[in-house]
């Protein structure tokens, strides 16, 4: 595993150390904070991890003006999918997802027999299609689970909390909502809001899923959480594994959430790193849409495949496969020196006629 590239001023991608722009982690590596924290703890690891839950989950509530009984932890955010998916999906029930999004309500839904309705996104914005989305809800019976995922991956847009909040607070009692936020931290657009204030407002239909794999940069511990009603996260629970994070992902988790310069580092690399790449992509005459997290949608002059296969010869992998945007890309926002050499290669290509 290649070591984060922090405060390196340049970056020169080899087979030995390719560029990673293709699962979204944050290219800084961990807060120092949440290192010394997991060191600090370590020798405590042969004991079972409570204490540290309930010191992340009270951390956790406080931070989002809820109660510990409204917070479950995940062994990442996938698991609080997958928890919510066994709560509600099965034979008669149907799960409703934009069509592209990231696919893991998909994934865990799709075995218990769950009818699988895919959304188109709009056709020019690439947005969220609430209203076709709705619409799927109300022509079916039986029960709907809502994937939303705010900003969407992936194409990094947003979904206005104004339509999110309208279509929750006046759904049916059959309709329940994932809103996947794992990328809530880096969004400053005033449209948008968390969905954890109808959490806060008392509504019981939706279950709001964060990570600490993004801007905390925790991916490799696995740790995420939820928020919902008590009586939603006491349901949940119930299909959870029990004791499902472990010590140090949980002592790492709080420690980041303390480290307000860590994110403020963050925050700031990830603008710097949107605009070489902006830049780039403007010189370069290659449409993309508003980046509203730590990834940008970019048009490639070619198949999207050849694109990465392109790329991946010069040691930079960009992303992965998405259905129905051909012609398209999703590149992670490393550190700026990593955009540095990304926008190096981009050029390159250019040249060659190849992107
Ligand atoms: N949700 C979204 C939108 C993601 O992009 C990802 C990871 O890429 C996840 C959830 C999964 O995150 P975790 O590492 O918390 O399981």
């Amino acid at each position: 595993a290649q070591a984060a590239t922090q405060g390196s001023a340049v970056f020169i991608p080899s087979a030995k150390t390719p560029l990673l722009l293709n699962f979204n982690e944050n290219s800084l590596g961990m807060s120092p904070k949440a290192q010394a924290a997991i060191i600090n703890e370590l020798p405590a690891a042969f004991r079972y991890p409570d204490d540290a839950r309930a010191a992340l989950i009270s951390t956790l509530a406080k931070g989002n003006g809820l109660s510990d009984k409204q917070i479950t932890l995940g062994n990442g955010s996938s698991e609080v999918i997958q928890m919510a998916i066994h709560a509600y999906c099965g034979k008669g029930t149907q799960l409703v997802c934009p069509d592209p999004t990231f696919n893991y309500a998909e994934l865990y839904a799709e075995p218990m027999g769950t009818t699988i309705t895919k959304v188109k996104l709009q056709k020019d914005t690439l947005a969220i299609d609430l209203k076709a989305m709705r619409a799927a809800t109300e022509k079916f019976a039986g029960v709907s689970v809502v994937y939303l995922c705010n900003p969407n991956n992936p194409t990094a847009t947003i979904t206005p909390a104004a339509d999110i909040e309208a279509w929750i607070n006046s759904a049916p009692e059959r309709v329940f909502f994932i809103v996947d936020e794992a990328y809530h931290e880096y969004v400053t657009d005033p449209r948008y809001a968390s969905a954890a204030r109808l959490v806060q407002a008392g509504k019981k239909n939706l279950i709001v899923a964060r990570t600490f794999s993004k801007i905390y940069a925790l991916a490799g511990l696995r740790i995420g959480y939820g928020l919902a009603a008590p009586e939603i996260i006491a349901r949940l629970d119930t299909w959870a594994s029990i004791d499902n994070t472990n010590l140090p992902a949980a002592i790492a988790a709080n420690a980041s959430l303390q480290d307000t310069a860590f994110i403020r580092q963050s925050l700031s690399t990830t603008a710097q790193s949107r605009k070489i790449v902006t830049q780039a992509l403007d010189e370069l005459k290659l449409a993309y849409l508003p980046s509203h997290a730590n990834f940008i949608f970019h048009r490639v002059n070619s198949s999207s495949a050849a694109y990465r296969e392109n790329m991946k010869k010069l040691h930079i992998m960009v992303g992965r496969p998405f259905d129905h945007t051909d012609g398209w890309n999703r590149l992670t926002l490393g550190t700026p020196a990593e955009m540095q050499a990304f926008v190096k290669a981009l050029k390159t290509l250019r040249q060659q006629n190849l992107a």
